[in-house]
């Protein structure tokens, strides 16, 4: 990519207690590039992310964020530096209205309870536009992940992070999820997606880490994944 980087994260180590999960994993993003990292359940993926942004201790290795060392930062000033995480299951406040919900969003950056932000908002989710006053509640579980991720995008993240959007939704609300990701990366907005579906990830993507057993297996184009035995090495082989 031409871009500059964006997200550098080198020789990550993390640990539960006694247990190494991440060894030493490089992963670089540049500024608008649509990046996923794909592995099997318990390849470390997940701690990955959560090690990114200061929800859990690091035993080693650096992060630089646009330019900054956030290596020791804490979550907040990882938002305040630009990259916002969705967690994986994140749910929306059910007795807020939704339009409340996406306001929530703007407090975590500079621009606190901004409603100039919404519309942004309501014209990538027309959807969230013609149900901003009522209760999340009465949304589906598709329409309140949609929520979860306008949520994070509200605050204008020059990187936005997506544990497992997709899971439990309906195929339908998924491709709606990873077209507005790929539409926001258009736009200049980095992603880094963790996702299960291998095909519908790399579909959207401009480039993809493998992790296996806490370790980056492989990583280049869509195209370099799909050929030759990568995938099936990592997804099927003897990790
Ligand atoms: P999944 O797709 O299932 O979320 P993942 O690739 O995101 O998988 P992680 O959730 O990062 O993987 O888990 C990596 C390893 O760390 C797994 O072996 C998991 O059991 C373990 N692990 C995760 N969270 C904890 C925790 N809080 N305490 C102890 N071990 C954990």
């Amino acid at each position: 990519s031409q871009q500059p980087v964006l997200l550098d994260v080198k020789g990550l180590d993390v640990a539960y207690g006694k247990a190494e999960v991440v060894h030493g994993v490089d992963l670089t993003i540049h500024r608008g590039e649509f990046v996923v990292l794909l592995g099997r359940n318990g390849a470390g993926k997940t701690t990955t992310l959560a090690a990114s942004t200061g929800l859990i201790p690091k035993r080693g290795g650096r992060i630089s964020l646009a330019d900054r060392d956030v290596t020791n930062a804490t979550p907040r000033e990882i938002v305040a530096a630009g990259a916002v995480h969705v967690l994986e299951g994140h749910r929306v406040f059910t007795s807020l209205s939704v339009e409340d919900n996406l306001l929530i969003g703007t407090y975590a950056r500079a621009s606190g309870g901004d409603r100039s932000k919404l519309e942004r908002v309501y014209s990538l989710f027309p959807e969230m536009a013609q149900k901003r006053h009522d209760h999340a509640s009465r949304l589906s579980g598709g329409q309140q992940q949609i929520l979860a991720v306008a949520q994070g995008i509200i605050g204008e993240p020059q990187l936005l992070i997506l544990d497992e959007p997709s899971s439990g939704l309906a195929p339908v609300v998924i491709d709606r999820i990873l077209q507005v990701a790929r539409q926001l990366a258009d736009e200049g907005v980095a992603i880094l997606l963790v996702e299960q579906l291998v095909e519908k990830a790399l579909n959207v993507a401009d480039h993809c880490y493998l992790m296996a057993t806490g370790e980056i297996a492989a990583q280049g184009s869509p195209d370099d994944i799909r050929a030759g035995d990568t995938l099936n090495r990592v997804f099927l082989g003897g990790h």
